[in-house]
């Protein structure tokens, strides 16, 4: 199995979307190194069009777990908001 890495731009977008908080962080950082395909689902949900968090498809919209916003536009996933410079 290949291991794959996450790169800065997924370290610093994951730092984010967990709110800051360093042990989350941290548990989930140590889960991609020792080989756990965090960031493979990661990068497919939709990202809140609110808080830029990773947030889940639920009921036709987009349901962000973090500041609770349901918004109807679905938006585009985490990888194109990586990929096209949307993260700042
Ligand atoms: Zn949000």
């Amino acid at each position: 199995m290949a291991v794959r890495y996450m790169t800065e731009e997924e370290e610093r977008y994951l730092w984010h979307a967990v709110g800051h908080d360093p042990l989350i962080a941290s548990y989930l950082s140590n889960q991609v190194h020792y080989g756990q395909d965090f960031m493979r689902t990661a990068v497919n949900l939709p990202v809140c069009e609110r808080c830029e968090s990773a947030a889940l498809y639920h009921e036709g919209g987009v349901l962000c777990p973090k500041c609770g916003h349901f918004g109807r536009n679905k938006g585009h996933r985490v990888k194109n908001h990586l990929k096209e410079g949307w993260f700042r």
